[in-house]
């Protein structure tokens, strides 16, 4: 679904990403760790087109989505995106905040995107949300809504970004638990996570970044239990 190859990033002089190669299959799980500033969100921002990248290519399946000449909303309709907060328009309704992507980004007609909507809220348990605002919704309800905004239109690819990270600890299961379905449905996701009980759990591969670079990839079995490389060791040691 997804390669990446020899992808390069700097802000201010300063390299971010370090000649980054990644390559996703259809329906795997990759969890993305590391620390902060390793480069984690940049990399799902490259993929997404919020960030241009210096050098290397990025395909979505046969497409180069890093060719400057790409229709980034047609590339990002392709691709599910939800981000740490503030994913949800707050004078939207959980109904018409799905609702406004389908039509906006799929051109669906309202009475479709309608039914759509409320077709999603009940895939993720929140039919009798619908025409609740964000602010009358827990933290994780709104993560909910933006997991069924960003699955909606059946993307080819699901970019998780700390979707839990803001969450009171209470609310992060019912988050975790619909990736997990999400992946189970086979799903193609890319997630940066620091919950790595879930990574271990969910992931197919768990991808360590460090400085910009990959430093370590593999099984969670391996990655996460048994590190081959020294700062991954250090890295998980952390998490003890
Ligand atoms: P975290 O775990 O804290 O989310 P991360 O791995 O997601 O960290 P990034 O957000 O990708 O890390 O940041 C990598 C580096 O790039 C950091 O040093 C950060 O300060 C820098 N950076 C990110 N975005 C920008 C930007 N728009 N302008 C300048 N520097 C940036
Ligand atoms: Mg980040």
């Amino acid at each position: 679904v997804l390669r990446i190859r020899d992808v390069w990033k700097s802000f201010d002089g300063h390299d971010v990403l370090r000649g980054i190669d990644l390559d996703v299959a259809p329906g795997e799980v990759v969890a993305l760790i590391g620390a902060s500033g390793s480069g984690k969100s940049t990399l799902l921002r490259t993929v997404n087109l919020l960030e241009p990248i210096d050098d290397g290519r990025i395909l979505l399946h046969d497409l180069d989505i890093s060719d400057p000449r790409v229709d980034a909303d047609a590339v990002r309709a392709r691709i599910g995106v939800v981000f740490q907060q503030y994913n949800l328009f707050p004078h939207l309704t959980a109904q018409q905040n799905i609702a406004l992507a389908l039509r906006h980004v799929r051109g669906m007609r309202r009475r479709d995107a309608d039914a759509a909507a409320v077709a999603a809220l009940a895939r993720v348990g929140l039919s009798d949300k619908a025409s609740a605002h964000p602010d009358r919704l827990s933290g994780g309800q709104q993560q909910r809504v933006a997991l069924a905004r960003a699955v909606v239109g059946a993307p080819e690819l699901l970019l998780l970004d700390e979707i839990t990270s803001a969450l009171d600890p209470e609310l992060v299961g019912e988050v975790l638990d619909l990736v997990r379905t999400l992946a189970d449905d086979g799903a193609t996701i890319v997630m940066a996570t620091h919950e790595m009980a879930f990574a271990r759990d969910v992931a197919d591969r768990v991808v360590f970044l460090d400085g910009g670079r990959i430093v370590e990839q593999g099984a969670p079995s391996d990655v996460l239990v048994s590190p081959r490389e020294e700062r991954t060791r250090a890295f998980l040691s952390r998490f003890l």
